[in-house]
C-alpha cells in the first residue's frame, strides 16, 4: 500500500536540503538521471513527482512535472509545475531565458547542457523527450516541428551525440 501523503512529505523533507542561494530544495541522496528517487510504499518514484503530488496535488494525465528552476534534483514545490515540453519551451521563450545569446563571444568551454547558449532544450525537456525518441514510436521530424527545434538536435539526442550524459 502506498504510504500516506504525510509520511511521504516527511521523507521528502528529510532527504533534501534547501540551497540558500537559489531556494531550491535539492535531493541529497543518489539520483537517477539527475532526479531524486523515493520508495512510496508501492514503487520507486521520482522525488519531484511525489513532491508535486503530496505538496500541491495530483499530476493531470498526460502532463509532466517540470522545473521552473531547471534543476532536476530540486523538489521545492514552489519550483514545480505541470505542463508539456512544448509549454515549458514557450514559457521560457516568454521570459526571455532562451533568447539573446547573452554570452556570445565568450568562451563556452566546460559549459554544457542548458547553460550552453546554443542549447534549445533544458535538462527536464531532454529527459522527457529522450525516451520518446529511443522508443522509435515518434517521428523525429514531427516532434522537432512540434517543439520548434531542428531535427538534427533531436537526432543528436537520440544517438547520444548531444546530451549523452542525460
Ligand atoms: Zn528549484
Amino acid at each position: 500500500m502506498r504510504h500516506s501523503d504525510e509520511f511521504i512529505r516527511r521523507r521528502l523533507l528529510a532527504r533534501s536540503e534547501v540551497d540558500g542561494t537559489t531556494g531550491c530544495r535539492m535531493w541529497r541522496r543518489a539520483t537517477r538521471g539527475g532526479y531524486g528517487r523515493l520508495w512510496d510504499g508501492e514503487r520507486v518514484a521520482d522525488a519531484h513527482r511525489l513532491a508535486h503530488e503530496v505538496f500541491i496535488g495530483p499530476i493531470p494525465a498526460g502532463l509532466d512535472v517540470l522545473h521552473e528552476c531547471d534543476r532536476p534534483g530540486c523538489i521545492e514545490p514552489e519550483h514545480l509545475w505541470c505542463g508539456t515540453v512544448a509549454e515549458n519551451m514557450a514559457d521560457r521563450d516568454a521570459k526571455g531565458r532562451n533568447g539573446g545569446f547573452k554570452n556570445a563571444g565568450r568562451s563556452h568551454e566546460g559549459v554544457r547542457g542548458s547553460a550552453h547558449p546554443r542549447s534549445k532544450l533544458t535538462e527536464d525537456e531532454v529527459r522527457i523527450v529522450k525516451p520518446r525518441l529511443l522508443s522509435g514510436r515518434v517521428k523525429v521530424s514531427a516532434l522537432a516541428r512540434d517543439l520548434g527545434v531542428s531535427p538534427s538536435l533531436l537526432f543528436g539526442i537520440r544517438s547520444g551525440r548531444n546530451w549523452g550524459w542525460v
